[in-house]
């Protein structure tokens, strides 16, 4: 079993994704971390970014890895936890960058489909879960929400400012929904909710309803 939820840069997917494992006693996986892993990976090994063979061959490399439970996807590096780290806004940037290069996308698909194995189902949030990485997901949602309120919300978490978040979005969320493969895009049975005006909990309930109806 497995719920898929994509969405632009802070729509709300991790949390909204975490909770809903949470009540359902599900596995959780963020996909982006593992764009967020390679990318970290790489420039502290002083891989550039533009080199697609290097970067190919780093996805095996056990230099880095990604574990997940029901409620944190975390990132090794060198056997240490960089999780929070890679959480900043400058390594989401360079994991758009190398998340546009078939030949990284490619060789991290068995990575994130295998977390999927297993006796428990999944709830998988990222860009392209519902479109590329799980299409027979029993339910599919994306997540939107006004770019303001989402670089708001970012900067917040992140003690940045806002209409720096908010171009370093754009930018992102530019390159992500415009790239060749596997683009940021809204599956063609995902139930959209734009978490604009809602809380938490608010979204968490119109999500945990629908997927009910699905599982
Ligand atoms: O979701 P998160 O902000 O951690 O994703 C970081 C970057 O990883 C995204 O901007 C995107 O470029 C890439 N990504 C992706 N496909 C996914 C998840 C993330 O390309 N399924």
């Amino acid at each position: 079993m497995v719920i898929t939820i994509d969405g632009p840069a802070a729509s709300g997917k991790s949390s909204v994704s975490r909770e809903l494992a949470r009540r359902l006693g599900w596995n959780w996986v963020s996909t982006g971390a593992f764009y967020r892993g390679l990318a970290f990976a790489a420039i502290q090994l002083d891989i550039d970014l533009d080199d697609v063979q290097a970067l190919a061959k780093l996805t095996h490399d056990p230099v880095w890895s990604v574990q997940m439970n029901d409620s944190r996807t975390t990132v090794l590096f060198r056997e240490n936890d960089v999780t929070d780290l890679i959480a900043h806004e400058d390594v989401g940037n360079f994991a758009s960058k190398v998340s546009h290069y078939p030949e990284v996308r490619k060789a991290l698909l068995d990575a994130q489909r295998n977390c999927s194995k297993g006796p428990q189902g999944l709830v998988a949030e990222g860009r392209d879960c519902g479109t590329v990485v799980f299409p027979q997901a029993q339910a599919k949602v994306y997540l939107t929400a006004h770019s303001a309120n989402r670089a708001a919300r970012r900067a917040a978490e992140l003690g940045l400012d806002e209409g720096d978040m908010a171009k370093a979005q754009q930018q992102r969320d530019l390159q992500d929904s415009t790239r060749k493969v596997a683009p940021m895009a809204v599956p063609e049975d995902a139930y959209i909710v734009d978490t604009t005006e809602l809380n938490l909990d608010q979204v968490v309930e119109k999500v945990v309803e629908y997927v009910q109806n699905k599982i």
